[in-house]
């Protein structure tokens, strides 16, 4: 058994660890064009904390990706990998100044092990004119350090790494069993899907170890601290496809972010990032079939892409479906 998988973000290197655990005798082999830094998934603050609009083919499913991720990230922070694979836990606040459902949760308020309503005196912790809020405890997982983790294992456990540009999935370089496509926004041309839009994001690192508490306030303003670092955030700019750092986002983020958190204005910043968060508004996990350019024979594929702004929180439940999945294509079981 032979499985491929385009893409070394944070779905592909799940999904490839899942397939590995799933189908221990099994090749696996993972092909992309961009690893670790280069990748979306190394931007990210890699907090678990789901958007309330993300969703999967249905409500149940989507609330089953919800608690497979956060156990699979909860398990790693309590084990003894926890800091090489970057996870750890972390508690915060959401505040706003507007709406009461806006520090509403429906997919984490019973998963976690703590969401509750701010209380009076919790709403002054930070600047600014807060009406609601609630207070919760999640997990993060620091892409820095989980990329590598997760490519180590994977390779440890025979798993191959090759470097290739895939400019059609029915031009691959070798015949696999099942393909499996986490190629983020690749997929926007790889499988021709206007579905898939860039949310361009920003953010600063900055050196602050005396912040231990998240923080996130209107406008996309988030301040989340990470092992070495404190990620400042953010902004969410639809079908924008600029990678380059902006002034102006910069400016913005550094006066919401010192605004709720005067301290910050002495942190040195380390560096700055952009990525562009492959949004659906449902996401693809499903499975497909092409024919090779060379000779007709069918690929199965099955498309594991679209996370959006939440993929380090969903992956390794998205991860655990997707894989059901390549099971189903296999035994004939799929809906093909
Ligand atoms: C500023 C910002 C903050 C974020 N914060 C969070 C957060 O706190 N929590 C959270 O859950 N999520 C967060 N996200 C979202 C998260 O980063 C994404 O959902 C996630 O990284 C998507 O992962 P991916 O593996 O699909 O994509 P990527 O990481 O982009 O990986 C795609 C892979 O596919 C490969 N590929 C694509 N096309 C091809 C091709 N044609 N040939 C070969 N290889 C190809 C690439 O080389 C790469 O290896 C944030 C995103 C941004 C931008």
């Amino acid at each position: 058994m032979h499985f491929g998988i385009v893409g070394s973000g944070i779905i592909g290197l799940t999904t490839a660890l899942e397939l590995q655990e799933n189908f221990p005798n099994a090749k696996v082999t993972i092909l992309a064009d961009r690893f670790n830094e280069d990748t979306t998934s190394y931007v990210a603050a890699g907090i678990f904390r789901p958007g309330t609009s993300f969703m999967g083919p249905t409500p149940e499913i989507t609330q089953q990706w919800m608690s497979d991720a956060f156990y699979y990230w909860d398990d790693l922070r309590r084990s003894k990998e926890a800091a090489l694979a970057g996870v750890c836990q972390l508690s915060g606040y959401i505040f706003s100044s507007t709406s009461p459902s806006i520090v509403r949760n429906h997919f984490i308020e019973k998963l976690l092990p703590i969401y509750r309503q701010a209380t009076e005196e919790e709403l002054k912790l930070c600047q600014g004119n807060w009406k609601y809020g609630s207070f919760f405890t999640t997990c993060i997982t620091e892409s820095r350090l989980f990329l590598p983790y997760a490519t180590k294992k994977f390779k440890d456990a025979g798993g191959i790494v090759m470097y290739h540009h895939v400019n059609s999935l029915k031009n691959l370089p070798e015949n696999y069993d099942v393909v499996v496509n986490c190629t983020g926004m690749g997929a926007k041309e790889l499988c021709s899907d206007q579905q898939l839009v860039p949310i361009r994001g920003q953010i600063l690192k900055v050196r602050a170890p005396w912040i231990k508490t998240a923080f996130y306030g209107d406008y996309d303003t988030y301040i989340v601290p990470g092992f070495e670092t404190v990620t400042l955030g953010g902004c969410r700019q639809y079908d924008s496809y600029n990678t380059e750092v902006c002034k102006y986002d910069t400016m913005a983020i550094k006066e919401r972010c010192y605004n709720m958190l005067p301290s910050l204005k002495n942190a040195e910043v380390v560096r700055e990032m952009v990525g562009l968060r492959p949004h659906r508004s449902i996401v693809r996990v499903e499975t497909d079939i092409v024919h090779r350019s060379q000779d007709g024979r069918p690929v199965k594929i099955v498309h594991n892409y679209g996370h959006g702004g939440y993929g380090v929180t969903t992956a390794p439940g998205t991860a655990k479906y997707a894989v059901k999945l390549v099971r189903e294509t296999l035994v004939g079981n799929s809906k093909l």
